[in-house]
C-alpha cells in the first residue's frame, strides 16, 4: 500500500477453459484493487484502535501512578496534624477548645482514611498492590474489628455480634492486614447505615484440607437497604447511594470496591443482597493456606531476650528520624510515658550512638539522609554481641507492603507505619 504497508502476496490466475472465457485480465486487476483497498482500510482501522488502546493504557498508568504518589505524599503532612492533633489532646484544654481538636482529630483521620483507599485502589489498578504471607488466627481478627467497632455500633443502640457457625481453623495462612480490611469496611457500612437493630458477623469454614481452607463470612444489618438499581453497581469505584446519604454519612465509596478486589485476590467472592427497608446481606469466601505446625512463625520476629529494664515497662530509647515534626511527636509521646530519649538525624549517626551509649531500643525511620534505616540495621546488626542484638523497630511512612520482606530481611525487629498508632506501637513495646 502506498504507506508502506505490506499487506500480503496475491497470486493471480487466469482459468483459460471455455467456461470463464469472458474473465478479462483487467477484470482480475479491478477485483484485485478492491481487495487491496479494503485489506488497506480494515489494517489502518486496526492500528489507530492499537494506538487509542496504547495511549489509554498509558493515561490510565499515568493517572494510577500520579495518585499514588500524591496520597503518599499528603500522609506526609497528615501524619505531623495527626500528630499535633493527638498531641494537643493530653495538654490542658477548655471544654470549647476540646471540641475543637477533637473534630480536627476526626476530620484528619477521615481524610486520611481517603488517602489509605485512594492509594489502595490505584495500587489494585496498576496491578502493584501485593498480599503479605503470614499467619493468624482468623477468629481474633474478626474479634479485634468487633472491638474496635463496639463504640460507634453502641452510640447508636445497634447490638453488634459475633457468631462462629462452625469453629473457623485455629491458624491460617494468608494477609491479616487485607483480611481486617474488608471485614471493617463491611461491619463499618453496616453500623453506618444501620439506625435501630442489630449487625450480625458471622464465620464459618466451608472447606479445608490439609493445606488449604475456604472460609465465609457474612456480615447482616438490619438498616436502610440497597435498592437493586443501587446493587447493581454496588462495587464499582465511586459508587454509593444518593446524594443525601452520602453527605449525612459520608465515605470515598471506594471500600466495596476495593473489597472485591481483595476478597478475589484472595481467591474468593464477595456478594451483597439486600431488601430495601429491612437490611443488607454481605457474603464473602476466602481461600487460605493452613501452616503445616512445624512451620509456625510469628510476626514479628522475636528478638533477643528482653532486658530487666524492659521488663519494667521503661526504656532507653535511641530515635533516629530526620523529620524534625516527627521528632517532636514521637520524644513527647515516649517521655510523657516515662521513656528516655535519644534522637539523631540520620543513620551515620545511629550507628555511632548506639555504640556510645546504652539504649534498650531503637526505634529507626527507613528513609533518611546520608545512610537510610536499612543499612543502619545491618550495620547495627554486625556489631558485636549484645549491641548487634539490640531490637530495632523500622519507622515507615511507606504503607507499600512489597517493601517489609526486604526491610526485615535486613534485620529488623518489626516495624510501624507513619502515622503511628498508638496502640500498635505500645502493644510492641509491651511484648
Ligand atoms: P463508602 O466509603 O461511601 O461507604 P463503600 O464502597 O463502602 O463506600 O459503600 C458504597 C455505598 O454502598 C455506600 O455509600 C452506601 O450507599 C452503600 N452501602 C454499603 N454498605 C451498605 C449497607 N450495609 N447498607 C446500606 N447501604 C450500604
Amino acid at each position: 500500500a502506498s504507506d508502506g504497508i505490506v499487506l500480503g502476496a496475491l497470486v493471480l490466475a487466469l482459468d483459460r477453459s471455455e467456461d470463464h472465457d469472458s474473465v478479462t485480465v483487467e477484470d482480475l486487476i479491478r477485483q484485485w484493487a478492491h481487495l487491496a483497498g479494503l485489506a488497506v482500510e480494515r489494517r489502518r482501522a486496526e492500528q489507530r484502535l492499537i494506538a487509542a488502546k496504547a495511549a489509554a493504557e498509558q493515561a490510565s498508568r499515568a493517572k494510577s501512578s500520579f495518585l499514588t504518589v500524591m496520597s503518599h505524599e499528603i500522609r506526609t503532612p497528615m501524619t505531623g496534624v495527626i500528630g499535633m492533633a493527638d498531641l494537643l489532646l493530653e495538654t490542658t484544654l477548655t471544654g470549647a477548645q476540646r471540641t475543637f481538636v477533637e473534630t480536627l482529630c476526626s476530620s484528619a483521620r477521615s481524610l486520611m482514611a481517603i488517602l489509605n483507599d485512594i492509594l489502595d485502589i490505584s495500587k489494585i489498578e496498576a496491578e502493584k498492590l501485593a498480599l503479605e504471607t503470614l499467619d493468624f488466627d482468623p477468629a481474633l481478627v474478626v474479634r479485634e474489628v468487633v472491638d474496635l467497632l463496639r463504640g460507634s455500633a453502641q452510640a447508636k443502640e445497634v447490638s453488634l455480634g459475633f457468631e462462629e457457625t462452625t469453629p473457623l481453623p485455629a491458624l491460617v495462612r494468608g494477609d491479616p492486614t487485607r483480611f481486617r480490611q474488608i471485614l471493617f469496611n463491611l461491619a463499618g457500612n453496616a453500623i453506618k447505615f444501620t439506625s435501630a437493630g442489630r449487625v450480625m458477623l458471622r464465620a464459618k469454614t466451608i472447606a479445608q484440607d490439609w493445606k488449604h481452607c475456604r472460609l465465609q463470612f457474612e456480615v447482616e444489618d438490619t438498616g436502610i437497604g440497597i435498592s437493586g438499581a443501587q446493587l447493581a453497581t454496588l462495587f464499582e469505584p465511586f459508587a454509593q447511594g444518593d446524594a443525601s446519604t452520602t453527605r449525612r454519612f459520608g465515605g470515598s465509596g471506594l471500600g466495596l470496591a476495593i473489597s472485591k478486589r481483595l476478597v478475589e485476590m484472595m481467591g474468593g467472592t464477595l456478594t451483597a443482597s439486600s431488601t430495601p427497608g429491612l437490611g443488607s446481606l454481605f457474603s464473602f469466601t476466602v481461600r487460605l493456606g493452613l501452616p503445616s505446625v512445624s512451620q509456625i512463625e510469628v510476626f514479628p520476629p522475636t528478638s533477643t531476650p528482653p532486658t530487666p529494664a524492659i521488663m519494667a515497662g521503661k526504656f532507653r530509647i535511641l530515635l533516629a528520624e530526620d523529620n524534625d515534626i516527627n521528632q517532636l511527636i514521637l520524644r513527647s509521646y515516649l517521655e510523657k510515658r516515662g521513656h528516655s530519649v535519644v534522637v539523631v538525624a540520620n543513620g551515620v549517626q545511629a550507628v555511632a550512638t548506639v555504640q556510645a551509649v546504652g539504649f534498650d531500643l531503637v526505634l529507626m525511620d527507613m528513609q533518611m539522609p546520608e545512610m537510610d534505616g536499612e543499612e543502619a540495621t545491618r550495620r547495627i546488626r554486625a556489631l558485636p554481641s549484645p549491641l548487634g542484638g539490640l531490637p530495632i523497630i523500622a519507622l515507615t511512612a511507606d504503607a507499600i507492603l512489597e517493601n517489609r520482606p526486604r526491610y526485615l530481611a535486613s534485620g529488623l525487629t518489626g516495624f510501624l507505619t507513619k502515622p503511628i498508632d498508638w496502640r500498635q506501637f505500645d502493644q510492641m513495646l509491651a511484648s
